[in-house]
């Protein structure tokens, strides 16, 4: 049996394309395949899987010597457990920059394309078969599109995930925009989550000239709620550096997705000097709008200096 699995902290695109590409080797191809995830999923993508009718995915425990697997929507073995190293990876569908790291014992399937969306890339490796997909499978592209897109507002949109989530809602009935409220809705709903849960949901640890930073990002279309809560996510920011031994710093974004920008909590002078000299502005309260900026991959860590 095959193990499929995205990143860790898993996000919609990660835990769907998981599920889509085990169904597509399964019915496709001669593989057995069953779909995992790295950790608890985040309330966006509890609702897509219960609005499409899909069992949440088991928890990958550590992968033994020469289990086989698939790494979708990461190449990064920062994002990966460390048991990855024992693993014989068997392909890879990603559409994040390479960063290097892993290594095969024999040559994987590589694919890797400049879309918004590892889900994006599996509807073109699957050619006419994405006729073939049912609604449950239809309708998670669907959502991993529009999740990692924001409803194309984010900048990492191309038109060919456009068009490819125009085609799928039209063909499952589905109103981009109806669905899309709710699925950011079900997003920004975080009432269930810990201060410290809310710096980990999605983060991404960075290195920039020698300090270590957890990028934290929190797409929300209520961003009031989460910032009545900036003292307590604070307070767990300075727990977090404290007991992992690779996070030197924490920036913690919170996205506004409907108008299309970001507050990020600048709650030292070190923080403060970041945001400074990374986006060109001059901070002095504990919080900065930074207006357009909605995307970590595009906007925020490429803008990173110190
Ligand atoms: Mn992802
Ligand atoms: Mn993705």
């Amino acid at each position: 049996m095959i193990k499929v699995f995205g990143h860790l902290a898993p996000d919609t695109d990660t835990v769907g394309s998981a599920i889509i590409w085990a169904w597509y080797l399964n019915e496709h191809t001669s593989m057995d395949a069953e779909p995992y995830v790295l950790g608890e999923l985040n309330s966006e993508t509890n609702f897509v899987l219960n609005r499409w009718n899909v069992d949440t995915p088991r928890l990958l425990e550590n992968l033994s010597e020469g289990e086989e697997v698939v790494v979708v929507d990461t190449n990064n073995p920062q994002e990966l457990p460390e048991s990855i190293e024992n693993a014989n990876i068997l392909q890879i569908i990603d559409h994040h920059k390479l960063v290097g790291g892993l290594s095969t014992d024999t040559p994987p399937e590589v694919t890797m394309r400049p879309v918004a969306c590892t889900a994006t890339v599996m509807h073109d490796l699957m050619g006419e078969k994405v006729d073939s997909m049912p609604e449950s499978i239809a309708g998670l592209m669907l959502s991993c599109i529009l999740s990692d897109t924001l409803e194309f507002r984010s900048p990492t949109t191309t038109p060919h995930d456009k068009d490819v989530a125009e085609k799928l809602a039209d063909k499952l009935g589905v109103t981009i925009s109806e669905y899309s409220k709710e699925m950011f809705a079900a997003k920004s709903d975080i009432s269930s989550f810990t201060d410290s849960g809310l710096i980990t949901l999605d983060s991404k640890k960075y290195d920039v000239g020698g300090t270590n930073f957890r990028v934290s990002v929190l797409e929300t279309t209520t961003p009031e709620t989460v910032l009545e809560r900036k003292a307590g996510i604070v307070k767990a920011i300075k727990e977090n550096i404290e007991t992992e031994h690779d996070v030197d710093e924490v920036l913690f974004f919170i996205v506004d997705i409907l108008n299309e920008e970001a507050t990020v909590l600048t709650y030292n002078d070190f923080t403060k000097q970041v945001i400074s000299s990374s986006f060109g502005v001059t901070v002095e309260g504990d919080t900065e709008v930074l207006p357009g900026i909605v995307s970590r991959k595009k906007q925020i860590l490429p803008s990173l200096k110190i």
